[in-house]
Parts: C-alpha cells; structure tokens; sequence
C-alpha cells in the first residue's frame, strides 16, 4: 500500500478519536454544572425551611411579648380600678381589661397555629436536608468520575496528539492538505471503495479510476464528496462460480449454458 494513504488512514482514525476525547473533555464541565445547579436548588429548599422556622419562631416571640404588654396592662388596670370615683370610670377601666383579655385570646390562637405550621416546616426541612445530603454524596461521586474520566482523556488525547504530529510529518504536503481540506468540511476524509462505489457518498467510480484504487498504491480522491478513497480486498464481493469455457460457435453452447447459474450482472460505467 503506499505509505501516505496508510498513514493518512491512520491519521483519520487518530483525528475522530482525538474529536470525540476532546468533545468529551468539554461536555464533562457541563455535567458537573448541571449536577451542581440540582443541587442548589436542594439547598435553596433547604434555606427556605430553616427561614420558615425562623419566621415562625420570631412571630410566635412577638406574640408572647404581646401577651405580656397586655398582661401588664391589665395588672395597671386591676390595681387603678381600686382607686376610681365613678361607675363610668370603673366601666371604662373594665372594658379596658377585656379588651386586652380578647387580645390575649386572639394571641394564643395564632401561637396555637404557629406552632402547628412549625411541625409542618420541621418536616419539610429534615425531607430537604436528607435530600441535600444524598444529592450531595451523588454529586461528590460523579464529580470525582468525571476528575478521573477527564485526566484518562487528557493522557489519552496527548498520545494521541504525539501519534498524529508524527503521521502528519510523513504524509506528502499535498495529500496531507487536500486531507486537512475535506476533514474541515465533511469531519471524515477517508472513504473505502467497495463494488466500484465510494462508501461515504455511494457515486459510483469510473472504471478506470476503479483499478487504480484497487492498487492502492497512489492516492485517489472521489470526485464527488472529494474523500480519499482506498480498496479493502476483504470486502470484495467473492468472485462468481468458474464457468466452463462457452464455445460459443459450438451447437453445444445453448444447453450447457442454462445450466450455469446466470451470471451476476455488475454495473459497468
Ligand atoms: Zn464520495
């Protein structure tokens, strides 16, 4: 086989390995970012409950000191309901202390349902903190797959690079640019030919040209989809039954013909 159509075979093979491990590097970033954003909105819902809790907590404090306030006021009010002149001033004074008795009342009913909701948030907060904690030991988990995944694909992508700066070296300038040229645009530059036709973009191949790929010995390029085209004689159709020489003028011809198999009619262009 000539020696640039080998190497540059292997140098595509080296250039869509060294494609895929480089788009792999990139899409694990992107992988991790993705697991990272779940796991923020874990912990956004674990935040919002530690805030409920608190929220909670300090409306139910408010509430206490307010019974206080009025507590004391009704303390104020018993003790100046002994020194008064009047009915109407002991009334006003009594109408006071039921005011802040009602208070009171109201009060405790919101404490009452604080304290329910409170037992609400606490669940929710342990259901968002067991999440947190397994999506956490998850993430941990696959960011360390993709520390090591990414440092095998760096080492790999660095032999691979060596491999390819060194087949580049030995392909001929020209072949080597044409290759560069159709890699760039069709992301594949090499093409099998087989039964007469390029495997990449199936135009079929003139004869001529037909033989010299089946050499393999110089470097032929299809004139459709411009990939450099090589023969695989493992992928030849296997050759038709031998055939008895027809003698083709002899009376004996026709019927020892229809005994043949008919032969395979291939394309000819
Ligand atoms: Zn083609």
């Amino acid at each position: 086989m000539n020696t640039d159509l080998e190497r540059l075979i292997e140098l595509e093979k080296v250039d869509r390995e060294v494609t895929r491990l480089t788009e792999e590097v990139a899409a694990l970033p992107k992988r991790v970012a993705a697991i990272e954003e779940k796991l923020a909105e874990h912990k956004a819902a674990v935040e919002k409950a530690k805030a409920q809790i608190k929220n909670n907590e300090a409306s139910r404090r408010q509430l206490e000191a307010d019974i206080k306030g009025f507590q004391e006021k009704i303390i104020k009010y018993r003790s100046q309901s002994s020194s008064v002149k009047t009915n109407d001033e002991y009334r006003a004074l009594m109408h006071e202390v039921s005011f802040a008795e009602q208070q009171i009342s109201g009060c405790e009913d919101k404490i009452l349902e604080l304290m329910i909701s409170l037992e609400n948030d606490e669940k929710s907060l342990k259901r968002a903190e067991a999440e947190l904690k397994t999506e956490s030991a998850d993430v941990e988990k696959e960011k360390a797959e993709a520390r090591v995944r990414t440092a095998e694909d760096e080492k790999l992508l660095a032999t691979l690079r060596e491999k390819r700066g060194g087949l580049r070296t030995g392909v001929n300038d020209s072949a080597l640019a044409h290759y560069d040229r159709v890699m760039r645009q069709r992301k594949s530059a090499i093409s099998e030919a087989r039964d007469q036709k390029c495997m990449a973009c199936f135009v079929m191949i003139r004869p001529q040209t037909w033989q010299e790929i089946r050499t393999n010995e110089q470097i032929v390029t299809c004139s459709s989809c411009g990939r450099i085209l090589y023969f695989d004689p493992a992928h030849e159709a296997p050759p038709e039954p031998p055939k008895k020489k027809a003698k083709a003028r002899s009376s004996e011809a026709q019927p020892e013909a229809e005994q043949e198999p008919a032969p395979e009619t291939t394309p000819t262009a």
